[in-house]
């Protein structure tokens, strides 16, 4: 019997899952009293539950299946290879046909000399990956001084331990002692929260310039390399202001220090170009890659490295690598799904159509009265939920209780936005129609009204 195929009852999924899985990022006996929701098809922008609803999916799963769900193309791809050749490897002497076509397409598509592909199986690993190809850069340069990564609070880089310790996730520091040394932390370009009377422009230069500051406290001798991603994503969708990037830009060289561009959720169209670089004008030494490249089919990540870096890291042995890199299945998919992004011109429909469209709908958010600002850039997007329109101040409740509130109004309406703290959080498939994101804006309103009727309930509309 297919025990897939003809599963039980949702409560009895439940107990199974309750019994003996773990679930990341979660308070798993809290999710067990509640019982967790068992999606179990797909299509499209929309998910299927065990109970029947249909949900919007206003995250793309976890901000990557940007092509959408249940494309034939990319099961038929994934079974050819698997049929074909299941699996080798790429260590000893030897290559295989996906991989390869992979990273000539991904040289290809990256900007500028960004021409060399090392794969891994998803974001974390390949930031793991830069962390060490960013120090060997500079120990062959004769620089092995030079090893400590700069970073920011609130950052996202993963959950492997280079990954968290590159992060600025304090909650995830704070499990397995962490960060690992030689990693440094700047603050967050987050004007809304952290702004106060600075112009957004004034704050974002600030920012930046803070990185200076500490590459000077560090001493310059001594830093390998800026790690950033383009748009902030697990910290809040934060989108820094226009003078920030440029800066950043100016200062890493000046000081002659990489810039690890983490494109983990902003490549492959999330902002409305290829790249997040790209939007924002940022001239990356490496980016990471994950998410996107697959649509989430299956799990692929790489770190995609310039010439300069390339032909150091060449001229070596390298001593690091992943069984699953370049997995041949995983690189026939992520081919199939790059071709479907490039013919059916997904990217430039989001830049030119669906964008403009949902960002007008989603600024006008800004005017419901819980909601304190509201921003998108492409297809990510926040709002900022606040007791206060007039001083951008914070609930005095525990940050994250209204945010919580207005996840779970969210859930019941079947629509799936990510809470941060106290802010709500999109970022649907690349492939969202105008009228499934009327769809998409009704569910949120609905859900942001029911939550602000709660809150207030709650007494919780009272400023920290
Ligand atoms: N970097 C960024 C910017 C991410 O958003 C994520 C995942 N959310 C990662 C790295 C880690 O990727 P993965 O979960 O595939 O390891």
């Amino acid at each position: 019997m297919n025990v897939l195929a003809n599963y039980p009852p949702t409560d009895e999924l439940q107990a199974i899952d309750s019994a003996h899985h773990m679930h990341p990022f979660s308070h798993n006996n809290a999710l067990a009293e509640e019982g967790p929701r068992v999606i179990t098809s797909a299509k499209g922008v929309w998910l299927k539950d065990s109970e029947g609803h249909d949900i919007i999916d206003a995250m793309a799963g976890l901000w990557c299946v940007n092509i959408g769900y249940g494309r034939d193309e990319l099961a038929d791809a994934a079974a050819r290879q698997m049929r074909e050749l299941p699996y080798y490897n790429t260590f000893f002497k030897t290559t295989h046909v996906p991989a390869l076509m992979l990273a000539r397409k991904l040289a290809e598509l990256a900007p500028a000399d960004l021409n060399t592909v090392f794969f891994a199986s998803g974001g974390s690993e390949a930031n793991d990956t830069n962390l060490r190809m960013a120090r060997t850069y500079w120990a062959e340069k004769g620089q092995p001084e030079r090893d400590v990564i700069i970073s920011r609070w609130n950052a996202y880089h993963g959950s492997t331990v280079a990954g968290a310790s590159l992060g600025g996730m304090k909650g995830m520091h704070a499990q397995g002692t962490l960060p690992i040394p030689g990693i440094e932390f700047i603050d967050q370009p987050h004007w809304w929260a952290e702004g106060g009377d600075m112009s957004p422009e004034d704050f974002g230069l600030e920012r930046a310039q803070q990185l200076e500051a500490k590459i000077r406290e560090v001493g310059p001798q001594k830093v390998a390399a800026f790690i950033a991603e383009p748009v902030q994503g697990a910290g809040g969708v934060i989108i820094p202001p226009e003078a920030y990037w440029p800066e950043i830009q100016r200062i890493c060289k000046k000081y002659d220090i990489l810039l690890i561009a983490d494109e983990v959720i902003c490549g492959f169209g999330r902002t409305g170009n290829w790249f997040g670089c790209q939007t924002l004008g940022i001239e990356p030494d490496i980016i990471t890659v994950a998410k996107g490249l697959s649509s989430g089919y299956v799990p692929i990540g790489a770190s995609i490295l310039s010439d300069r870096i390339a032909d150091v890291l060449r001229a070596v042995d390298v001593n690091h690598g992943y069984t699953y890199a370049g997995h041949p299945v995983a690189c026939a998919v992520a081919l199939e799904n790059l071709r479907i992004l490039e013919e059916e011109k997904i990217i430039e429909t989001v830049r030119d159509v669906t964008a403009p469209y949902l960002r007008k709908k989603w600024e006008a958010l800004a005017d419901h009265p819980l909601v304190g600002e509201a921003k998108i850039i492409g297809m990510m997007g926040s709002i900022a939920l606040m007791p206060d329109k007039t001083t951008r101040a914070s609930f005095a409740a525990k940050e994250g209780t209204v945010g919580f509130i207005c996840r779970d109004r969210c859930f019941a309406n079947n629509i799936i936005m990510r809470s941060v703290g106290d802010r709500m959080i999109i970022s649907p498939p690349l492939t969202i129609t105008c009228d499934e994101i009327d769809i998409l804006i009704a569910r949120a309103t609905v859900s942001l009204d029911e939550a602000y009727a709660k809150v207030k309930a709650d007494g919780l509309m009272v400023a920290g």
